[in-house]
């Protein structure tokens, strides 16, 4: 296993810029998830990583050791692809030992290296078959073995999951937190789903337009994004954004929006800061922090139901608050609402998030 790192890298293909100034260490033993919406470069930095596409400026570090020219063979990482690779025409146990054939070991040692990865990918049975002779989630399990069978120093993941349905999706998922925590392998996994960065990763970094605008913990992502953007990617229904006025009044900090109702906040340096740059400011709400509200609750947001959609275990109630600005509590219901009615939901205020007029995270007391 080693470390990888990243100093000031950029990525052009002509005049678009793919990653821009990207610098990061992973250590040795992390899971690091790249998470962003489509085309933020985040294929383009594990690409980098492996050595299949060289940087136009800035460094790559393997171990301590310059890998930033160095061909992909010399770098010792193993890659697994959204599209498996395999090669249909070899059964599983070539498939699988391809990477130890390679190197030159002999048919006995790596078939039987083979056969003990697939023994714990529970493939060890399907050996003799052909990929087209095994199902989607089987063809995922052998990528992984074959990326596994020879000790890498780097494991890199292009969206391995993508290609599975939804319950296969979430079997594997769990097969690959306990793969990381049972080898403790240092890996780098690209995804577009914030809930297998969640799953997986001992840190992600949130990309946007070639960049890393957060590089933290998951549980320090969800409770303190960096922007309204990460704010926005990350939690399922994403952060509730409500555009507020801002102002001081008698030291405090009121916030104004036609529908809602909050109570003054404490004024801090970091919220007058932003209070001169411009009054127009962002109050995050998760929607497992709002509830129906009831007579006497300080802090509510109040507009005509839009949905109630029944999740089994908790309902979605939106409301739509004009302008196509919606608002999602995520909360345990019995009553029947219809959707003529007016709904008002109630927060705390110590679960809110504040963000300036450039959707930077204004941090609360004590942060
Ligand atoms: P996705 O989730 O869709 O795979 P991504 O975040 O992995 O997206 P990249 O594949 O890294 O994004 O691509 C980043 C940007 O660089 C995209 O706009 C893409 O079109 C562009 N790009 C990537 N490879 C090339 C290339 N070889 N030539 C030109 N542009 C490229």
């Amino acid at each position: 296993m080693a470390s990888v790192q990243f100093k000031n890298i950029f990525k052009s293909f002509g005049s678009f810029s793919a990653v821009e100034d990207v610098s990061f260490d992973i250590a040795d033993g992390e899971f690091v998830c790249l998470l962003g919406p489509s085309g933020c470069g985040k294929t383009t930095s594990l690409r980098m990583i492996a050595g299949l596409e060289t940087p136009t400026s800035g460094q790559i570090f393997i171990d301590g050791k310059e890998v930033t020219h160095l061909h992909p063979k010399d770098r010792n990482i193993a890659m697994v692809f959204q599209d498996y690779a395999l090669y249909p025409h070899m059964n599983l146990a070539d498939n699988i030992a391809y990477p130890l054939k390679v190197r030159g070991e002999a048919v006995e040692k790596r078939h039987a290296r083979a056969k003990e990865v697939a023994n714990v990918l529970k493939i060890g049975h399907l050996m003799n078959r052909v990929p087209s002779q095994i199902s989607g989630g089987q063809q995922q399990r052998t990528s992984l073995a074959r990326a596994l069978v020879y000790p890498a120093k780097v494991y890199l993941f292009d969206e391995p999951l993508s290609n599975l349905d939804a319950k296969l999706r979430l079997e594997a998922r769990g097969f690959l937190n306990h793969l990381q925590r049972d080898m403790g392998i240092t890996a780098v996994y690209v995804t577009h789903d914030q809930a297998e960065a969640m799953a997986l990763a001992s840190r992600i970094a949130v990309m946007d337009a070639g960049k890393i605008v957060q590089f933290a913990s998951p549980i320090e992502i969800y409770r303190r994004p960096a922007t309204t953007f990460v704010a926005n990617f990350v939690g399922n229904p994403p952060m509730n954004l409500v555009e507020v006025e801002g102002a001081q009044v008698d030291g405090q900090l009121r916030l104004k929006a036609s529908d809602l109702k909050i109570v003054d906040l404490p004024m801090t340096d970091a919220i007058a800061s932003a209070l001169s740059a411009s009054p127009k400011l962002t109050l995050g709400i998760r929607p497992e922090h709002l509830h129906i509200a009831k007579a006497g609750d300080e802090n509510t947001v109040t507009a005509k139901l839009f949905a109630n959609e029944n999740m089994g275990p908790e309902s979605l109630v939106t409301l739509d608050r004009g302008d196509s600005a919606r608002i999602t509590a995520r909360i345990f219901i019995d009553d029947h609402l219809e959707l003529s009615d007016t709904v008002s939901l109630s927060f705390g205020v110590e679960h809110t998030h504040l963000f300036d007029s450039s959707g930077k995270r204004i941090p609360a007391v004590g942060e």
